[in-house]
């Protein structure tokens, strides 16, 4: 046998067999596509053999024409294969990779909360709401006439110089009091009525600890033909036990309101030193709650009501300091900042 025909299908078997072997041992269709070229190209060892081809008879050329033909098929064959198999395989990493997993646990997002004031708000709403009491909202701009004049308030009465009024114009001011809802909702309903007037009352003053110059506030009203003192010293201590538990003392304290005769301040014990005097009642042991009354006379006239047949009671809740008392917090600011540590504690 011609030694260069021995010797090209020698050169030809190896080629193919290198080939074959690097076809299996790759591991991706990126790596497949590097051996394609590498043995299957025009200048892979198996095309190279062909090179002898001009030295040789015409039945070895036959020859090693058909065995170059029959590796090349067997390599693209085992090329085709593999790239399946990898194809598929890289298919099912990715698919694993890019899998949702529905069992996993959501993004969670906080919990919001409830304000303090908003859940003290609700809570003497309910009180009063199980009393009987309509929960009536008047307008917070209102009328000068309706914030003073109606309320037994007059141009020049000594009572408004304690009220520094944001004025709306001329005749209408920010409401300094829920009061102006009293004289709506009378003008609108005749007795026997009790009312609940929740919103906010405006006041032009500096802010510090205890006051501020936006303030929520709730008032109660109950008009009946045989209304007394005693049915309104009755009504708020109902509601201090209802709001403040069993053992919280109140006390009555004489005061003066112009729309209410006689007028009498509420006070509570302090939650802190149970009336000895410390640091956050002022000394004083007691921490006042809110004004009330027996309503004068003259704002059941300006009602049209009369004076003569009928009597009633008002009275002023203010949520911030019950919720201040309730929970012993010193600094009403701390209503205002939003500090979801605060804010968090009460829910
Ligand atoms: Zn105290």
């Amino acid at each position: 046998m011609n030694e260069e025909f021995k010797g090209a299908l020698d050169r030809l078997e190896a080629a193919r067999a290198e080939g074959l072997d690097a076809v299996a041992a790759t591991l991706s269709t990126a790596e497949l596509e590097n051996v394609r070229v590498q043995y299957t190209g025009k200048k892979s060892n198996v095309s190279q053999v062909t090179q002898v081809m001009g030295r040789l008879d015409a039945d070895e050329r036959k020859q090693l024409g058909a065995a170059v033909n029959a590796a090349k098929t067997e390599l693209e064959t085992a090329l085709s294969k593999r790239q399946t198999e990898l194809g598929r395989r890289e298919q099912e990493q990715r698919f694993e990779h890019e899998r949702v997993d529905v069992t996993l646990p959501g993004m969670p997002y906080p919990d919001g909360y409830r304000h303090p004031l908003l859940l003290s708000v609700r809570e003497i709403l309910g009180i009063l709401g199980r009393m009987g009491y309509d929960v009536f909202e008047g307008p917070d701009v209102e009328w000068e006439r309706y914030n003073f004049d109606l309320l037994n308030t007059p141009k020049h009465h000594p009572a408004r110089d304690v009220q520094d009024t944001f004025w709306v114009g001329d005749e209408m001011v920010l409401r300094t009091q829920t009061s102006p809802a009293q004289i709506r909702y009378m003008k609108a309903h005749q007795p026997p009525i009790r009312a609940a007037m929740p919103g906010f009352c405006y006041r032009n003053e500096a802010e510090d600890a205890s006051h501020a110059d936006r303030f929520y506030q709730i008032e109660g009203l109950a008009v009946d033909t045989d209304i007394r003192l005693t049915d309104l010293k009755g009504t708020l201590t109902e509601i201090c036990r209802v709001y403040f538990g069993e053992g919280r003392r109140v006390r009555f304290r004489p005061h003066y309101f112009p729309f209410t005769e006689p007028s009498a301040e509420l006070d509570i014990e302090c939650s802190v030193c149970h009336g000895t005097g410390c640091r956050s009642c002022g000394g004083e042991g007691w921490l006042e709650l809110g004004g009330s009354g027996m309503v004068h006379p003259n704002v059941l006239r300006a009602v049209g009501y009369d004076p003569e047949k009928v009597s009633g009671f008002a009275f002023g809740i203010g949520p911030d300091r019950y919720t201040m008392m309730k929970y012993g917090i010193t600094d009403l600011r701390l209503f205002r900042e939003d500090d979801l540590r605060f804010i968090a504690q009460f829910n």
